[in-house]
């Protein structure tokens, strides 16, 4: 049986994307085997976020090469869809696909493998209007399950090279998603996350009345065995008051939210090409917490923004501190080739950036412990994924807090009541009441 490994970069995108492409391999035949053991065929699928990950994406490339000098090596994804002249000339890559026809890859990597040649199959991005299906599988790794609905975005962050990468907003059709959401109900999972590159924009390329993401959520949550639904992220100004009370009376959405900040100074939201202002950030996630009050809201912040002073910053960090976040993704600013922001002038010195980095992972530390603090001696629904080395299990509450409890049986996959009892350095420790 031939073997085929993989190794993802990035995003849940783009590990749902991998997830899906394994699937096609397997379908063929092949056994999906560990990066770093010996296979016919490796995969990476690539980022482009940062230049870091850029530099990763490289290595690997190499690395797969290293490993077994006779494999074909695919490289796909967001950095191959940019670069693909540049990867095209590492020594080893046998086909280069970027962000389209990776429901091809099969049959691209056997005809290399025929041909012996390279094949490159990348395409203009920017005019592509469809979504691709690749598959009707999703990350399943644990006990929720992603479901990409959406790729694309329009925004152009003046930081950002996600719309050159992926192209424009492009929804994915309701009935796949429904019959991707009834298969992974039967399959057992109770947890599905919505995911896409700008979720929030879904619908706004169909065109017809009635298809956008508040009505992808109520259909999927007519469907049994489907317990709770989560949004892998979401702008703030898509967070209107109407949709947020829709979901705040709907049983299975989870009362969790990650809604990227980036900054809480206006002038820098303004050089980011952002398209709200700090007030108006604030003023959604007070709409939310009045009407889910366990709600927690997690961001991104980026820090060392070309220009952005001490003064700037300090905005930033009270505005954080102010609003009460549940939990910061801090990342330093990475000027990132082919984006506005990487020709900014006065970029922001690396003591300086890491610094600011430092001050706001403590405030995170702060603000997680605080928020997890008030819900001590309540009951709160767990649903139950790993369990530890310790022999206890973890799961997560709606609202995304980590919680620790010892169970006699296996839990896996429960969804279970439990009351909350200390808050330990990264996670809550509960009792299950049943
Ligand atoms: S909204 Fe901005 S940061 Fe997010 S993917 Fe689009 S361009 Fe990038």
């Amino acid at each position: 049986m031939p073997k085929v490994a993989f190794y993802t970069l990035g995003c849940k995108v783009n590990q749902y994307e991998s997830d899906a492409m394994a699937e096609l391999f397997k379908e063929r035949g092949y056994d999906v085997v560990d990066f770093e053991t010996a296979a016919d065929v490796y995969v990476i699928n690539t980022c482009s976020v940062t230049n870091e990950s850029a530099r990763k994406s490289r290595q690997m490339i190499r690395k797969a090469s290293r490993i077994n000098p006779y494999a074909k090596v695919a490289v796909v994804g967001c950095y191959a869809q940019l670069r693909s002249e540049e990867i095209s000339q590492i020594p080893g890559v046998d086909v280069v696909i970027g962000t389209k026809d990776r429901r091809h890859i099969v049959d691209l990597v056997e005809d290399a493998v025929k041909r012996q040649e390279q094949i490159v199959r990348v395409q203009d991005i920017m005019g592509e209007r469809t979504f691709e299906e690749i598959a009707f599988k999703g990350l399943r790794q644990k006990t929720r399950a992603f479901l990409k609905i959406q790729e694309g975005c329009n925004m152009f962050c003046s930081y950002c090279i996600i719309p050159y990468a992926r192209g424009p907003v492009r929804s994915r059709p309701m009935e796949s998603i429904i019959k991707e959401a009834q298969e992974l109900a039967a399959e057992g999972f109770k947890e599905v996350v919505l995911t896409g590159i700008h979720l929030g924009l879904y619908g706004h390329d169909l065109g017809g009345k009635g298809i956008h993401l508040l009505e992808v959520i109520r259909r999927i949550s007519q469907i049994d065995g489907i317990k709770r639904i989560r949004l892998s992220s979401i702008e703030a100004l898509e967070l209107t008051e109407e949709f947020v009370e829709e979901l705040a009376l709907m049983e299975k959405f989870c009362h969790h939210f990650h809604i990227p900040l980036q900054s809480g100074c206006d002038s820098v939201l303004k050089r980011m090409n952002r398209r709200y202002t700090a007030a108006q950030f604030r003023e959604r996630v007070e709409c939310i917490r009045e009407k889910m009050p366990d709600v927690s809201v997690t961001t991104d912040v980026i820090v060392g923004f070309p220009g952005e002073t001490q003064e700037e910053f300090e905005k930033t960090f009270d505005f954080i501190r102010d609003t009460g976040f549940y939990r910061l993704h801090v990342f330093p600013f990475s000027p990132m080739e082919g984006t506005p922001a990487a020709k900014m002038p006065k970029p922001v010195k690396k003591s300086i950036k890491e610094e600011r980095s430092r001050r706001l992972i403590n405030l995170s530390q702060d603000l997680e412990k605080d928020f997890r603090q008030k819900f001590l001696g309540q009951t709160v629904e767990v649903l139950f994924e790993q369990e530890t080395d310790m022999g206890t299990y973890e799961g997560l509450t709606g609202n995304y807090m980590k919680v620790e409890a010892s169970a006699r049986k296996n839990i896996h996959n429960k969804l279970l009541p439990v009351i909350l009892r200390e808050n330990a350095s990264d996670h809550l420790i509960g009792e299950i009441l049943c």
